[in-house]
């Protein structure tokens, strides 16, 4: 994609393509102003060849200048995040060396002086976009477009590099399956560091000609305010932007509430994904709003893989199947499928799978089988669609000789009706092997007894699957994403309890 969007986006010209509290940009002026980038980027060179460069900047227009600047370079556009300290910043820009560092002005005082530490060059974007725009390299499909770094929920980020190809894949998926046209409007509200906001978001909502509204940041009342003015057909985000969605309008007067109700009718689709989402929250958004969410799987590394429909019976609780394009089976630890209705390891293929991690030779190699990408996600398959059971790597606890899934007991322990969030971990155990714990968010003003929770849990759990011990927390630790992040619980379980 991304050089097919430069591509694609001359036949929009003057259409709206961005909108931000800035202003209304069209296809047009993105094209003029990734040109202008992208010769600033080139200097006297005539292609970056797979170079990387780094950029910063608020999800808006500068953002998708750069972006597309980098592109039409012939680099690898790797956008950073807003919302990481200077060590993280530190750690992708060690970990990359990209060829130049762009930043918005507003941003430049982190990203400068780190620049400067790790001698890399600099610039504004505003030189960027005034630069005069030249010739531009052909940049051919299978070329490298871009670093996403994984969320490091499990572990350091990996640096996920993509080609344009695997772009065009994963965009094309999505807008076949989730129905796109050039009619779509849709409000951005994730951040543009991860595939949620830039793949399945931005790039499709440009691929078609759409218009993509970017608040610059969460806001649940300005979200809301933004639904009452009407005109938009789509809206995505992750399970905790639903659940404080749902806070807010809970919070709100009954005129207000109906009001709320009502603005959501308008949109075609209301999509969730990046995590599990709660089937309790599935189901105060279908009261609140009217729509059932659509529930998707995916990673960095893959793009999208399971959507459950746009049209017909979306399943509470499943991912759904697989997207055009993209093939998945379930195996076990020796690679080979498992039946239907046990448990497996997802496996992905096709060409929205990304090409390599970056520097990382030995995680590449080790993340594939037979041509098959392993996730390290667990999953069952019943009636044609998935049921995500969690990571290898810390939601499947191995307890009292029985593999239980961490993400199933949660959705048990959120039904209790003192319970707003709950995470479950498994600690090592000498007698259990994995000793299950959990994290709890009370509602407010809401209390719960150790002994009064167990008895509860053990009517509707069986007895290796009731957590042994359990934290009350005020909130669960997440990342940007709104991830859970299990190995700090982990570790905070081990702390405690040595
Ligand atoms: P790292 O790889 O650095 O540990 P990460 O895996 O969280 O971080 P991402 O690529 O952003 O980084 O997230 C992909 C993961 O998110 C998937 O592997 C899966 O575990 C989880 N995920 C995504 N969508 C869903 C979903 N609908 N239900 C449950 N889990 C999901
Ligand atoms: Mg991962």
């Amino acid at each position: 994609m991304s050089i097919l969007l430069a591509a694609q986006a001359a036949r929009y010209s003057d259409r709206d393509a961005i909108s931000t509290p800035e202003g209304v940009f069209s296809y047009r002026r993105l094209l003029d102003a990734s040109a202008r980038v992208a010769s600033f980027l080139l200097g006297g060179s005539s292609d970056l060849e797979e170079k990387p460069v780094a950029f910063l900047a608020p999800p808006g227009f500068h953002y998708v200048a750069v972006q597309w600047g980098i592109w039409r370079a012939g680099g690898i556009a790797m956008p950073l995040s807003l919302f990481h300290p200077r060590p993280e910043l530190e750690y992708v820009l060690d970990d990359t060396h990209p060829a130049a560092v762009i930043a918005h002005p507003q941003l430049a005082a982190v990203l400068k002086p780190l620049s400067e530490d790790l001698r890399l060059r600099f610039a504004l974007s505003t030189e960027a976009l005034e630069h005069a725009p030249g010739v531009l390299p052909t940049i051919v499909a299978d070329r490298r477009a871009m670093i996403l770094y994984t969320s490091g929920t499990t572990g350091r980020p990996k640096g996920v590099v993509t080609t344009h190809a695997n772009l065009a894949a994963q965009v094309t998926s999505l807008v076949l399956a989730w129905g796109w046209t050039s009619e779509d409007r849709i409000l951005n509200v994730l951040p543009l560091h991860h595939v949620h906001g830039i793949v399945n978001v931005l790039a499709c909502a440009l691929r078609v000609g759409a218009v993509c509204e970017i608040l610059p940041r969460f806001d649940p009342a300005e979200v809301w305010g933004r639904f009452l003015r009407g005109g938009l057909t789509l809206f995505m985000a992750v399970p905790t932007i639903y659940v404080k969605l749902i806070d807010h309008w809970e919070k709100s007067s009954p005129a207000d509430r109906e009001r709320m109700s009502e603005a959501c009718r308008g949109m075609r689709l209301m999509v969730s994904g990046s995590a599990a989402l709660p089937v309790g929250t599935l189901e105060q958004w279908r009261r609140i709003s009217g729509h059932v969410l659509l529930e998707r799987y995916g990673m960095t590394e893959i793009g999208m893989a399971l959507s459950n429909p746009l049209e017909g019976r979306r399943i509470p609780g499943s991912v759904g199947s697989p997207l055009p394009g993209v093939e998945v089976r379930l195996t076990d630890e020796s690679g080979k499928p498992v039946a239907i209705g046990t448990p497996g390891e997802i496996e992905v293929r096709g060409p929205t799978v990304f090409l390599e991690y970056w520097n990382r030779s030995e995680d590449t190699l080790k993340a594939f089988r037979d041509g098959w990408f392993l996730t390290g996600d667990i999953a069952v398959e019943e009636h044609g669609t998935y049921r995500i059971l969690g990571r290898n790597s810390v939601d499947i606890l191995k307890t009292g000789g029985y593999k239980v899934s961490a993400l199933e007991i949660e959705e048990t322990v959120r039904t209790h009706p003192d319970i707003r969030e709950c995470a479950v971990v498994g600690v090592p155990d000498p007698v259990w092997g994995d000793r299950v714990c959990a994290a709890l968010v009370m509602r407010e003003g809401a209390k719960v007894e150790l002994e009064s929770f167990r008895a509860w849990a053990g009517e509707r759990l069986a007895p290796y699957k009731i957590p042994r011990e359990i934290a009350i927390l005020s909130e669960l630790p997440r990342n940007a994403m709104g991830k859970v992040s299990k190995p700090a619980l982990k570790e905070r379980f081990q702390r405690e309890k040595p």
